[in-house]
């Protein structure tokens, strides 16, 4: 019996593609990653050291719905690429980082950008716009051992049918081993974390009822409908 004195929460995971589910112990997500981004955010594009926030294990959410949240009405989409490792460390080479990692995912880093433009003016965090229920939507893991390693390829959005987010995994200001080996200098890494990798131009607002279907080439897509 254990001395758990209240029930234990379940553990976050993301199904795989090939079968199992992948336990999920922390979130990391960088902003700014493509230089098409950064410029539409109003930044400067050129190469300054990446910058990180979390979302919540249980943010994650594999159902192909999103429920519009509340207390906001412009909620944007960012197509992301997710990667999840199966190991982890401090201090971790770029040459070595790659090593690390299980397999591929996409999903959406999905925002509250009105909530997260005021914190952004007063200088406050991020969560309250990006970590809360279901604001990470994603397909199933596909394993390095299928899929290999990807360093290129398209990466788009479409909205009901309509391309809105363009671009391609070459275009990554911080590739994969390079953010892997950044992170592991100011967080000691671990099998079950998760790296959003950031997005491509053309962000924008969704309302209930859009179909947004994601693609990354060798990958297949996902479909997430806002409820
Ligand atoms: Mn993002």
């Amino acid at each position: 019996m254990s001395d758990y004195v209240i029930p234990v929460p379940a553990v976050a995971t993301i199904p795989v593609a090939s079968g199992g589910s992948f336990p999920v112990r922390r979130v990391y997500c960088i902003g700014r990653n493509y230089a098409a981004h950064a410029i539409e955010m109003g930044h400067d594009p050129d190469r300054e050291a990446p910058f990180f926030f979390q979302k919540n294990p249980n943010n994650l959410d594999a159902s192909g719905q999103f429920p519009y949240p509340p207390h906001t009405s412009d909620v944007h989409h960012e197509a992301e690429l997710t990667v999840v490792l199966k190991s982890g460390g401090t201090n971790i080479p770029v040459e070595k980082a790659l090593d690390h990692v299980y397999g591929y995912a996409l999903s959406l880093d999905m925002t509250r950008r009105d909530l997260q433009g005021e914190m952004k003016k007063a200088g406050r965090p991020w969560e309250i716009g990006k970590a809360f229920e279901r604001s990470a939507p994603i397909g199933p893991i596909h394993t390095v051992s299928e899929v290999g390693h990807l360093g290129s390829g398209a990466i788009t959005l479409k909205v009901n049918g309509d391309l809105r987010q363009e671009g391609d995994l070459n275009q990554l200001i911080w590739k994969t081993p390079e953010m892997i080996s950044y992170l592991s200098e100011y967080f000691e890494l671990a099998a079950g974390d998760v790296i959003m990798t950031g997005t491509p131009s053309g962000v924008g607002p969704v309302v209930k009822g859009d179909v947004m279907e994601m693609e990354v080439a060798g990958l297949g897509s996902l479909t997430v409908t806002v409820i």
